[in-house]
């Protein structure tokens, strides 16, 4: 039997793995999700000694079923190979009193190179599966790491064109090089005025207009989507979960069967669902500590059950967190609404009419699982500083989020339980928060910060940030945010 992923929003609308990964979002403006778990046989005693890529089949032939073994051997190798800097893929590195998943050794040194190194594959396998003979058009809103990781996966990919929007003022000096430095013939990038929330709406948009769609059909056009609203992003997070697990297991740090938690730094809550998909498929799991920064709408969420998107949107050093409507967030409604789409859909209306919504009637088995909490600008700092000393480790602010959330949550319940931080990023990528951070300096420029980021951690500059300085520019579009579909039909000929 063939896995179902159904429409949060249209219990009608009901497709396989591979339909749902090409059409990246569902037309009735819901996403697309399982509604039954598939069975997953997670023996740690072999599990332990499992590659990254053998735990990424395990995963994948699980929830990608409508895939054949050879079709996903060969998108597994072709994502997790040399582009990763550590054999490994995602080492879990000790620190004092917790564990660091280090989910940033992919191309672009964002946990998004995870998911994205895989997508242009699954995606053009599914193209070619269901014989279509349309251009995939992906359309990207990014808080700053999915744009870059996402084109690093499609740049030159044929039957493809990628077309990502950024905030302008709201992203870091490194994150945007990354994007406006890109290559490949197929790539658009584009500043908006405004900010994430304004792109990622303008782009649900866009997927929702009928007559667009028509008219990219006459041209052999369709849209996809490489943000966290396909599931083709989300599974394939499910797997470092398992294996983050299976090192644990391995190292002796836990025997098979013990929970552990996991606190990941969240934004559009795509990275912290993957963690509650592989709770459903026997993952030994204690708590999901969901950690966010200032715009801590979550937070007050799992606390309230009231989702109120009318507060000011705050800019902070965490960027690829400054979201303040988390579209994954409502995969988690439909699961705690009893993977009901007519509640989903009433909510989900109500957040875009009112700014908010209730949820008063739910799973208190699901709810209970998660705990909540943010870190402010001035914790972030603090906790970068302190795992420095405590550890010779300099993590980057996304990162610090959740490890300063974490030792709240231990200050608060002294649960002993082992707890892994998804380390989302490298400082790399951050680097004047992460010096200013440890030195207590100011006023250091993206490219001095890199330098001393050098000195101080001894870790090599990755090749992304290396020689970004002088890389030529070759984006330099700057729009109004209502002026996104505008952009979109100049580049599509439309
Ligand atoms: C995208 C991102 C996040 C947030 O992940 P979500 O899946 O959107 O919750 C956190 N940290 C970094 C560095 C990111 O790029």
């Amino acid at each position: 039997m063939t896995l179902v992923y159904q429409s949060t929003r249209d219990e009608k609308n009901r497709v396989t793995a591979s339909q749902a990964i090409l059409q990246g979002l569902a037309t009735d403006g819901g996403l697309f999700t399982p509604i039954t778990y598939p069975q997953v046989d997670l023996d740690f005693a072999k599990l332990k000694d499992a590659s990254y890529q053998e735990v990424a089949k395990l995963v994948l032939s699980a929830f990608l079923d409508d895939f054949s073994e050879a079709e996903l051997d060969h998108c597994i190798n072709h994502a997790y190979d040399s582009k990763f800097d550590d054999a490994a893929i995602a080492p879990l590195v000790k620190l004092d009193g917790q564990y660091n998943l280090e989910l940033f050794h992919g191309a672009t040194i964002a946990f998004k190179d995870m998911a994205l190194s895989i997508l242009p594959h699954l995606m053009t396998t599914a193209a070619k599966k269901h014989g279509l003979e349309n251009k995939i058009v992906i359309l990207t809103a990014t808080s700053g790491d999915t744009g870059k990781a996402a084109m690093a996966g499609f740049a030159d990919v044929p039957g493809t064109e990628i077309i990502v929007f950024y905030p302008k003022d709201g992203v870091s000096k490194v994150q945007e090089l990354q994007m406006t430095t890109q290559t490949g013939a197929n790539t658009h990038v584009v500043a908006i005025d405004g900010n994430f929330d304004d792109a990622q709406t303008n782009v649900k948009h866009m997927f929702n207009d009928t007559d667009l769609r028509a008219r990219l059909l006459e041209h052999k056009l369709q849209f996809s989507s490489a943000n966290s609203m396909n599931i083709g992003r989300l599974v394939p997070q499910i797997v470092y979960y398992v294996y983050a697990y299976a090192q644990l297991v391995k190292t002796g740090e836990i025997a098979a069967g013990d929970k552990v938690n996991f606190t990941v730094p969240t934004g559009n809550f795509g990275n912290i669902l993957a963690a509650y998909y592989a709770k459903q498929i026997g993952l030994p799991v204690g708590k999901l500590i969901c950690a966010s920064n200032e715009n801590n709408v979550l937070t007050d969420f799992f606390k309230t059950q009231v989702y109120d998107k009318k507060r000011s949107f705050k800019v902070t050093t965490s960027p690829s967190m400054d979201i303040l409507v988390s579209s994954n967030l409502e995969r988690l409604i439909f699961h705690l609404s009893g993977n009901s789409a007519e509640k989903t859909a009433a909510l989900m209306a109500a957040l875009n009419e009112q700014g908010q919504y209730e949820l008063t009637d739910f799973d208190a088995d699901i709810l209970e699982l998660f705990v909540a909490d943010y870190a402010t600008e001035q914790e972030t700092a603090a906790e970068i500083k302190r795992v420095y000393q405590a550890s010779d480790y300099i993590e980057d602010p996304h990162t610090a989020v959740a490890s300063a959330v974490y030792q709240k949550y231990l200050a608060e319940t002294d649960d002993q339980r082992k707890t892994v931080i998804a380390s989302t990023a490298s400082p790399y990528k951050f680097p004047v928060v992460a010096v200013e951070a440890v030195t207590g300096q100011t006023g250091l420029s993206d490219f001095e910060a890199l330098d001393q980021l050098h000195e101080l951690s001894g870790v090599a500059l990755p090749p992304t940030v290396d020689g970004l300085e002088k890389a030529p520019v070759r984006h330099k579009t700057t729009v109004a945010a209502d002026q996104m579909q505008a952009a979109v039909e100049d580049y599509l000929g439309l």
